[in-house]
């Protein structure tokens, strides 16, 4: 298990020993999905605990009222125990297995991946082209692509987003593999659509009614909020980007596009949401109580969550200064910290979101077939 400390029991094992603990008691039922899954068994696979992990949202609620959290002798700690385990499952699930490792020191294999993805596209773009083009005014059609050919941008990033892809696939086939004994033949339509619904409204972080104790024992929608401003941020940058491919592809209607146009104006709002999300998710984590927190995984969250406000931070500044002489440094360093997000993405903390959309589906067929 690499991504426990010595001192710390192994996370399967340990979050067993919890929940053998929790199914007596009981006390947490009405908090989040975790509670009544875990009621519907009586004992505790590997698969079952790993479900389990990836379907808590951390939101530490069952930590603040625990009767038996530490300094009882118990010591239970659901929400770190789980932080734990699901950081496993990330590592255990990933491919190909080799790259598995990155989560290991996740924090600084993604700043140092950032690094170089920056020093890479600044490079390159510095060897193939004169610093008269990168440092000069360009406007209208195709003005990126002259800093940039389409060629050296369309390609490298297009290969490397596929295979991110695919790595997450795979990962999340390995996932539901190990993990969904439990809902074989049970899987429906209806099911799946309901594990889709929780996941967009993120059910579970309302804590059973009023939000969820999150940074503190005080009852607050904040995280709900920030990471809704986060994945739909994202999403919307990512409709952005489809619409300009098919406006390029299809209609032949070349970058940069009009202030008011569709691809801008979905990446324009994408983009506020990827930094008020992000910059939220930080402060709160930065105030949350350290105790229900895995100490060792906090660095995997705070890399992504920079990593996206950067991302985002340059794409507007050069939406703004796009006209000017500033364009195409800040065309490099926006790219480089795109390319270090889609190499990191399936080592990186953005696989809990398939793990998460899985746990959550597969919650719903066990409902369903209750
Ligand atoms: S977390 Fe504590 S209070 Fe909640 S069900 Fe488990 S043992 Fe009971
Ligand atoms: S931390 Fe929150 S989501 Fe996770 S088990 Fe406890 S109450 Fe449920």
């Amino acid at each position: 298990m690499l991504l426990t400390d010595k001192a710390q029991p192994e996370p399967i094992g340990e979050a067993e020993r919890l929940m053998t603990i929790c199914n007596a008691c009981r006390y947490c039922e009405g908090f989040c999905a975790v509670f009544p899954a875990m009621e519907r068994r009586r004992f505790f696979a590997e698969g079952d605990l790993t479900y389990l992990a990836n379907l808590c949202h951390g939101c530490q609620g069952c930590y603040h009222v625990c009767q038996y959290a530490p300094p009882h002798e118990f010591d239970v700690n659901v929400p770190q125990t789980f932080s734990r385990a699901r950081a496993e499952s990330y590592e255990r699930f990933a491919w190909p297995g080799f790259l598995a490792k990155a989560f290991h020191r996740n924090g600084l294999i993604l700043s140092l991946l950032t690094a170089l993805g920056l020093a890479l596209v600044i490079g390159l773009t510095f060897g193939l082209q004169n610093p008269d083009v990168i440092f000069g005014s360009h406007s209208g059609e195709g003005a990126f692509y002259r800093v940039i050919p389409y060629e050296a941008m369309v390609w490298p990033f297009g290969l490397v987003f596929l295979f991110a892809i695919a790595a997450m696939i795979v990962g999340g086939v390995r996932y539901w593999r190990a993990t969904s004994g439990a809902v074989h033949g049970k899987l429906s339509p209806g099911a799946v659509l309901g594990g889709v619904w929780d996941t967009l409204t993120l059910k579970n972080l309302g804590g059973g009614g009023g939000g969820c104790t999150y940074p503190d024992e005080t009852f607050s929608y904040a995280r709900r909020t920030y990471h809704h401003f986060t994945f739909y941020g994202f999403m919307l940058c990512f409709a952005a980007t489809s619409v300009a491919t098919v406006y390029d592809h299809v209609f032949g209607w070349i970058a940069p596009y009009g202030y008011l146009s569709l691809p801008v104006v979905l990446g324009t709002l994408g983009g506020i949401g990827l930094l008020v999300g992000p910059a939220g998710l930080l402060a709160l984590k930065m105030r949350a109580e350290p105790a229900p927190q895995a100490r060792e995984l906090v660095g995997m969250d705070v890399a992504l969550l920079v990593l996206l406000f950067l991302i985002s931070l340059t794409g507007l500044v050069l939406l703004v200064f796009r006209e000017t002489s500033a364009m195409g440094l800040l065309l490099i360093v926006h790219l480089g910290f795109v390319l270090a997000l889609f190499v990191t993405l399936p080592y990186s903390k953005m696989v809990h979101g398939v793990y998460r959309l899985l746990a959550l589906i597969q919650d719903a067929a066990e409902r369903r077939a209750e």
